[in-house]
């Protein structure tokens, strides 16, 4: 790959910077926390105008974390966790848009982070050692290293819909939801897209709205959250965070499950029926690890997926209604589920209605609302009388990201060979979701490859984090400048993550995992597998093991 023109290196001078991160959500924040204390001159570029990632663009209403408050948190320093009070069980987005805030101030980070400003472009220079990183405001600056803190889920994914800019109402995506809200108060509001954000969004907003019409592609599992305050359970936590976290860290999910050690296959239905009972009254993602086959065995699958069904079927009063909500077409938790406060309460209004788009796809968008068309025999591709007219005044875009690499392909980098994008046209191709062969001194965390998505993602967050921290020290420690994944060891890592995936039912879902959201995306499943707990181990051993995969110079 040719370098940038604007690129060339200061020769004989020192990069600007030691270390550059991107990205100013809670995994750049921390790294930029840990690298200060350890004397690194490192600074953050956020193409925000503030700190928090996710929980700064994704401003929907009813928008929140899935994962306990007590849990998805930092853990690194215990006064930060002592003083920090969560209020709800499952902290929403205002609260964890606070404490990344109060994060960033408490460790004085905010004087190290460039808002604002989005990296283009990434051009690694071999001989001097250092990428030069190019900023949407044409500035150029050079570090030795760079850390990649982009976010799993931090591109929102764009759909074609024909006619789109020739609505004449309010169109909003969930993901870049406006800073000053917006009144959907007696508003006709149509939403399309059904995962976690849609339903997140619908259920809050369902009591206020004049009409709400729902665009479905596919339905989502979803356990209850009961959700509430959170005084009790902090307390709790507080008097045993240190083994709540070492847990954790240990776990397959990076948080407190218990996880069932019996097979679902093997237990009668009635002794089944207690266990998923129990989780579903204790509510949260700790339901699908109630056996230990249910992601593994197409039958046990069905069975855990069927209960589900069943609890749907009892909250939705229209039978039709509740089959079209009712997933069939994937197995349970091959998505990631979604954590529900009402959800499916909200179709027994009468202004409430549902759209399966698999019977009525959308066909284009209009001044007045959305077209949709009948499809198979009912339906007669193009004639008019086939279509259908969603008269609405707001549309709400809750149709996902390009997840896991999509925040780093848009960035154009290149390194000593073909260029990033280049290297991931049939899929991600990392050492440990941590590095990427040809990509000297450029780290990636919660990549792809990694347990990231599948996983708390503090959990994953803090361990990368340190994982790095500690390989930068070592390098600084033995005179070294420059580390790269060895192609082999790349190349049996993925093999590795493939085949544990193989193993399981998750390759069957068309999901984002697999990147199947995205129009032309390779489908592949790109999350590490094998647990939280087990990745630490290996990511551990090959540290101790002087960075076995890596090459050093
Ligand atoms: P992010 O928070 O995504 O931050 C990345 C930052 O990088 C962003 O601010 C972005 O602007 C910036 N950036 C990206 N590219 C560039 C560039 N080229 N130049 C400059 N800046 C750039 N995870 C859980 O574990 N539990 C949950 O309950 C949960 N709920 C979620 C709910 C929603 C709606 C979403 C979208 C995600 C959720 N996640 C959840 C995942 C969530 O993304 C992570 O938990 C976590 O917040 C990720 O932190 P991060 O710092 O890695 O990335």
């Amino acid at each position: 790959a040719a370098p940038h023109p604007d690129a060339a290196p200061h020769p004989g001078t020192a990069p600007d910077h030691d270390v550059l991160i991107i990205g100013a959500g809670f995994a750049g924040l921390y790294q930029l926390h840990r690298l200060r204390e350890l004397g690194h001159d490192a600074r953050i570029i956020e193409a925000g105008d503030d700190v928090g990632g996710t929980w700064y663009w994704n401003r929907y209403p009813g928008a929140r974390c899935d994962i306990e408050s007590v849990e998805y948190s930092y853990s690194f320093d215990p006064e930060l966790q002592d003083e920090w009070d969560w209020s709800e069980r499952y902290a929403a987005q205002p609260e964890l848009l606070a404490y990344a805030q109060h994060v960033a101030d408490r460790y004085g980070l905010r004087e190290d982070i460039t808002f604002g400003t989005r990296v283009e472009r990434l051009d690694w220079d071999d001989e001097a050692g250092r990428w030069t990183v190019t900023t949407d405001d044409g500035a150029s600056r050079t570090a030795r290293y760079v850390i990649a803190a982009t976010g799993c889920l931090s591109v929102p994914s764009r759909p074609e819909f024909e006619g789109l800019t020739d609505f004449a109402g309010e169109v909003y995506r969930t993901s870049r939801w406006p800073h000053e809200g917006v009144d959907l108060t007696g508003k006709r509001v149509a939403v399309i897209g059904t995962g976690s954000s849609g339903l997140q969004t619908i259920t809050a907003i369902a009591p206020v709205v004049g009409e709400l019409t729902v665009f479905q592609r596919t339905p989502s599992y979803a356990v209850p959250a009961h959700n509430g305050p959170n005084a009790q359970r902090l307390a709790d936590a507080r008097k045993r965070y240190s083994e709540i976290r070492e847990h954790s860290r240990m776990s397959r999910t990076g948080f407190g499950c218990p996880e069932g050690t019996l097979l679902l296959a093997d237990t009668p239905a009635e002794e089944a029926r207690r266990e998923f009972d129990t989780r579903w009254a204790d509510g949260g993602l700790c339901f699908s690890s109630a056996f230990k086959d249910i992601l593994r065995d197409a039958r046990a699958n069905e069975i855990a997926a069927e209960y589900v069904r069943d609890r749907i079927r009892a909250k939705v009063e229209d039978p039709q209604l509740a089959e079209k909500l009712s997933p069939r077409t994937y197995p349970i938790a091959s998505k990631r589920m979604c954590v529900d406060t009402g959800y499916f309460e909200v179709y027994n209004q009468p202004n409430v209605s549902l759209v399966d788009l698999n019977e009525q796809p959308i066909r284009r968008i209009t001044e007045r609302g959305i077209v949709t068309g009948v499809t198979g025999e009912a339906g007669k591709a193009g004639e008019a009388d086939d279509e259908r007219e969603h008269a609405c005044d707001v549309i709400v875009l809750a149709t996902g990201f390009d997840a896991m690499t999509g925040a780093l392909t848009a960035m154009d980098i290149r390194g000593t060979g073909p260029t990033l994008r280049e290297k991931w046209a049939h899929g991600p191709r990392t050492y440990l979701g941590l590095m990427s062969a040809g990509f000297p001194n450029l780290f990636t965390i919660t990549g792809p490859q990694s347990p990231s998505v599948l996983s708390n993602m503090m959990t994953s967050i803090e361990y990368h984090v340190d994982w790095i921290t500690r390989a930068l020290e070592h390098l600084r420690a033995h005179g070294l400048h420059r580390m790269e994944a060895a192609p082999e060891a790349e190349d049996n890592w993925v093999n590795t993550t493939n085949d544990l995936a193989a193993r399981t039912l998750m390759p069957q879902a068309a999901s984002w995992y697999m990147g199947a959201n995205i129009p032309g995306k390779q489908r592949v499943f790109m999350p590490f597998i094998g647990g939280v707990g087990t990745y630490r181990q290996i990511g551990d051993g090959v540290a101790t093991a002087h960075y076995h995969g890596f090459e050093l110079a």
